[in-house]
């Protein structure tokens, strides 16, 4: 039997199945969580924290907003991140098409049916179940499966409130032409790729040529960054575009020492620059120590070859400025 047979019978157990026993929402549904979700998402519709609107309302008294619906069944961090309870049957699956070269995963699609609302002092309890996968298909991201999932939310009688389904494709990441030569030494690990699309092309397009483009509304004259479709002043879809002079200032910064991700050096000065046009662009301050770097510092452009394809912009203090702030 081939390698890829087995797998396909290994993948067929699976569908069906429940990942592991229900998951129990650790808290009651409850105001203070609501409050703060709609705070954070600045929801302002009062049945959802307001006791005394909510009671003269169709609800007759306080309802969490329904897309709240996952919060109440998820693992906290320490949880999530191991240390937890055993792992459960869609991990096994996630490590299983790892293990065939289907190592990144990302979301597709979510789609949630509620059955009612949920009020303070629910108990939700949570089952999923691994509704199908698909044969391996080809996408831009790389070839891969898609999973479908269906989890089945009840309350503390056993009645269905809501229903949840959500797809993930486990993919086998698209490798840069150069690492498929078999002749080719290992590659020295690069730089992320920058996401290249038919909105932001002509920016990457303007630093290949040196230039650092700043997108310009045709209509009224805000500037812009990063690239996108429409002014957010005037809802123009009509743009051209402005070269910045280089010169700007440190905004913000962070200096990131973990997590080490290949094809950067650590530590990393990462600032928030404000261009003396008006917008801001996050980059990396070189030709300095990463802690030398302070908010104000006058910064200058430095175009850098960072690999032989990517071109960045990046910026160097004016001379004097890094030993200035120390
Ligand atoms: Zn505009």
């Amino acid at each position: 039997m081939s390698n890829s047979e087995e797998l396909e019978r290994a993948l067929a157990r699976y569908v069906g199945a429940e990942i592991g026993p229900p998951a129990v929402g650790p808290d009651l549904v409850n105001a203070p969580m609501v409050r703060h979700w709609c705070e954070i998402l600045g929801d302002a519709n009062p049945v959802y924290t307001d006791p005394d609107v909510a009671a003269r309302s169709v609800h007759g008294g306080l309802v969490a907003p329904p897309t709240m619906l996952q919060v109440w069944t998820m693992a906290g961090v320490a949880l999530a991140g191991g240390g937890g309870p055993a792992a459960d049957l869609q991990q096994e699956l996630h490590a299983l098409l790892s293990e065939h070269g289907y190592t990144s995963v990302v979301a597709t699609n979510c789609e949630q049916v509620y059955d009612r609302y949920l009020r303070p002092d629910d108990r939700v309890t949570a089952t999923t179940v691994i509704e199908a996968i698909s044969p391996e298909k080809t996408t831009g991201l790389g070839t891969g499966r898609f999973i479908d999932t269906r989890t089945t939310y009840r309350d503390a009688k056993g009645e269905r409130v809501a229903w949840m389904t959500f797809r993930v494709l486990k993919f086998k990441p698209a490798q840069p032409a150069q690492a498929a030569s078999p002749a080719a030494a290992p590659a020295k690990p690069r730089r992320l790729r920058p996401l290249r699309s038919h909105d932001n092309d002509w920016w990457w397009q303007g630093v290949a040529r040196g230039d650092l483009l700043i997108q310009r509304c045709a209509e009224c004259g805000t500037l812009r960054h990063p690239p996108r479709p429409m002014c957010g002043a005037c809802q123009s879809l009509r743009w051209d575009s402005v070269a910045a002079s280089g010169r700007g200032v440190v905004y913000s910064h962070v200096v990131m020492h973990h997590p080490p991700i290949p094809g950067y050096g650590f530590p990393l000065a990462v600032a928030l620059v404000e261009l003396e046009e008006g917008t801001r662009i996050v980059s990396n301050v070189v030709g300095c120590a990463p802690d030398a770097v302070r908010i104000g510092m006058p910064v200058q452009l430095e175009m850098q070859d960072v690999d032989e394809e990517l071109r960045l912009p990046l910026f160097r203090p004016v001379s004097g400025a890094a030993e200035e702030a120390r």
